[in-house]
């Protein structure tokens, strides 16, 4: 069919399909095989398509619709903003601009009083290494095999995952192991042992790398995408410590983990320590109109008070993305959305999760809080060893079968639906994969 056809025709949702398939060139794919699910609208936790068929959304999309789809708060205040002023230049003062980062700040420890905005994560992760290295004069950044950070120049090569290997331009970037008890790099059969031997090892490499090389550490609070992997307690307060030893800047990367998902506004909340520079995007405004951000501690903030930072774009700070971000924080806070994913994850996500890893032979592991939860699938329990791609394909689309859209990352289902889900829609996503589950080993 013509694109004049599909103009023409009424919608459904194989035309946008097929209408997808004609001009839109998608990310991190082969485009040959590709069949994107044609979404037509949202509300809270469900989305639907053209032909009426709704799908519990389980995934939050990438993660970051936190507040819900179609808050109506938050599409009220960007509705407003663009009656007023759509966009002003970022050299301009805005008060909507201004009243965002005040949002923002008032979330982060004392001490980080401004808020650089970028268009999203990648560029956010790109700034904040710029910063570390123009403050400390120094090169490298360090960060974990097991990261996701965007994909921009510095952002990439940061990354841990396969997307870095073809996208490794930028220079000075080392990577090590962080904790991951459940295949630890380590040899640790202990929480302790393997929070002790991973900072041993991040020191040594500090010292090996020449400490006076490195700008900064950066880490995601939990690493997201890499599997939800929440540090065990101390780690985090040991990398501080390390960083303070010898002059590096810790960068946290809050994108994914950040505004509600771990049922902190901050991920970093849960432990105890406080870094120099914050990344966020995301939950930030739940994605309604792209935007991220640098929080920076005040130190380094002073530090360009009469140094020029050399970097910048047109839509930094857009007033769209600021009226979203005030609206979408004020209704997390009057409408309890931290607490509820807090409460959903203790009470309802969590033990239903236990439950099914000891009905289900292939769940080696679940772990998580709030609502950033991984079911990790194996094919043996004595040897962990994964299960195949092939087989995360046809559970996933079993999953879509049964009206549920997973995010699945490797051999792990993310269980990471939006912050504002109710006991009752959780309890009956997990039910689904209770089933597609045991439909997968019958
Ligand atoms: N950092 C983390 C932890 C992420 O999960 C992501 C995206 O998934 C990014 C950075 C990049 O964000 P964006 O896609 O908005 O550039």
């Amino acid at each position: 069919m013509s694109i004049a056809a599909h103009e023409s025709a009424p919608t459904t949702s194989e035309r946008v399909s097929l209408a997808d398939r004609e001009s839109v060139f998608h990310s991190w794919s082969a485009q040959g095989s590709l069949k994107p699910l044609a979404i037509a609208g949202g509300f809270g936790s469900t989305v639907w398509d053209h032909d009426g068929r709704h799908y519990l959304d389980f995934s939050s999309q990438l993660v970051n619709v936190n507040i819900g789809h179609q808050h109506p708060r938050v599409v009220e205040a960007i509705q407003q903003q663009a009656a007023s002023l759509t966009t002003i230049a970022p050299s301009a003062a805005n008060d909507v601009r201004a009243r965002a980062a005040r949002a923002i700040t008032g979330l982060a420890p004392e001490g980080f009083d401004k808020v650089f905005f970028t268009n999203g994560g990648a560029d956010a992760n790109e700034n904040a290494i710029r910063m570390a290295r123009l403050y400390t004069g120094r090169d490298k950044v360090i960060s974990r095999y097991r990261s996701y950070h965007g994909n921009t120049g510095a952002a990439v090569a940061a990354t841990g995952d396969w997307r870095r290997i073809p996208n490794e331009y930028s220079r000075g970037h080392v990577h090590v192991f962080g904790p991951y008890l459940y295949r630890s790099e380590f040899w640790a059969q202990t929480s302790e042992d393997e929070c002790a031997r991973a900072l041993h090892y991040l020191e040594r490499v500090v010292q090996a790398e020449g400490a006076s090389s490195v700008a900064a550490i950066l880490l995601e609070t939990v690493p997201g995408t890499a599997g939800i992997l929440t540090p065990p307690p101390g780690y985090l307060r040991g990398v501080r410590q390390i960083a303070d030893r010898y002059g590096i800047i810790l960068i946290l990367d809050e994108v994914m983990a950040g505004f509600g998902r771990t049922g902190e506004w901050l991920a970093f909340d849960a432990h105890d320590v406080c870094p120099d520079l914050v990344t966020f995007a995301k939950g930030v405004n739940s994605g309604y109109v792209p935007v991220g951000g640098v929080i920076i501690s005040d130190e380094i903030a002073h530090h360009f008070d009469e140094r020029v930072f050399p970097g910048g774009l047109t839509y930094s700070g857009h007033p769209l993305a600021a009226a979203s971000i005030v609206a979408t924080i004020d209704a997390m806070r009057d409408e309890g959305i931290v607490d509820n994913a807090r409460r959903i994850g203790a009470e309802v996500i969590g033990p239903r999760l236990q439950e099914l890893a000891v009905a289900h032979d292939m769940i080696g592991e679940v772990r998580g809080s709030g609502v950033f939860w991984a079911i990790e699938l194996v094919e043996d329990r004595a040897t962990r060893t994964p299960v195949t791609p092939a087989a995360m394909g046809r559970l996933k689309a079993d999953l879509l079968g049964r009206d549920l859209l997973a995010f699945t990352a490797d051999n792990r289902i993310h269980v990471v639906p939006p912050c504002i889900i109710t006991d009752a829609e959780a309890r009956a996503g997990l039910d689904i994969i209770d089933d597609a589950l045991r439909a997968f080993t019958a």
